[in-house]
């Protein structure tokens, strides 16, 4: 098979294919830059090119779903007619199988987006949201001067009622047909003691792909805040602003010994 498109996609896409026996032979992309480069070993050609070495065999789109069209519309005109997208491989990857060491959660987070991206272009009859930001907190260990969710503004900054929030969210959810990404955050996510009954309460929806729980690398989450990030749909993001995210590789150890999914987002200026 070919594939169309050496973007974010290609890395899972190629995973799975393999993973169902297949060996894509070249990827095409319309960036001249990328041509010459590979990705897991599968050579990026020009459009051109791999159809003059390929032409007799079918085409597997890698790109982001809302571009799949734009480029079905492409191909025919090259005259390609098997013409296929990456949604059944997509959707069959097993994780257990896969014998890669790094970036497990980056490719899980990665082949998750793709499904629900493909579901909310082609069943438009559905209501799909990307994330839900759920602030579970006014306070934060820092005063960054531009903080983008508006932390130095709160004059009495407070811990937010569970509650309170439910009652807001548990309405909202009962509108909404799937939600890939709910976001805990605040200020600090771990300066509410009770941060793990969002998660957990957050959990009970049937209908979402995972929750991220946001921390700037302060305060390292103990007792149940701990043990409510041991599930397999919770993941931690720590945003990382060098010196003041002063825990980070103490949460990051944590992390690692106690099975915790969690990526590091640096952050060099702010
Ligand atoms: S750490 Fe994040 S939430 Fe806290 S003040 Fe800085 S930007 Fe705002």
């Amino acid at each position: 098979m070919v594939l169309f498109g050496a973007g974010l996609f290609a890395p899972p896409l190629i995973h799975s294919m393999r993973q169902h026996g297949l060996n894509p032979v070249c990827i095409m992309d319309n960036a001249t830059s990328k041509h010459g480069q590979s990705i897991h070993q599968v050579p990026i050609l020009s459009p051109a090119e791999g159809h003059r070495l390929h032409s007799q065999l079918p085409v597997v789109i890698s790109a982001a779903p809302k571009y799949i069209e734009e480029i079905r519309g492409q191909l025919v005109r090259m005259g390609w007619t098997r013409i296929l997208d990456g949604l059944r491989w997509m959707s069959e990857f097993e994780y257990e199988q896969d014998t890669f060491a790094v970036g497990l959660d980056s490719l899980h987070n990665e082949i998750d987006r793709y499904v629900d991206e493909y579901v909310s272009i082609y069943h438009r009859d559905r209501l799909f949201i990307p994330s839900i930001d759920v602030i579970i907190t006014e306070k934060c260990s820092l005063r960054c001067r531009d903080c983008s969710n508006l932390m130095q503004y709160y004059t009495n900054p407070r811990n937010m009622d569970a509650d309170e929030v439910f009652l807001a969210l548990d309405e909202l959810m009962g509108f909404v047909d799937h939600v890939l990404e709910f976001r805990v955050l605040g200020g600090e996510t771990f300066v509410n003691p009770s941060a793990w009954q969002f998660v957990e309460r957050l959990r009970t929806y049937s209908h979402f792909t995972r929750i991220a729980v946001y921390s700037n690398g302060t305060i390292v989450p103990k007792g149940r805040n701990l043990q409510c990030l041991q599930h397999d749909n919770v993941y931690l993001r720590v945003t990382d602003y060098g010196p003041l995210s002063r825990r980070t590789e103490e949460m990051t150890a944590l992390f690692r010994s106690q099975g915790i999914a969690y990526d590091v987002l640096r952050v060099d200026g702010w």
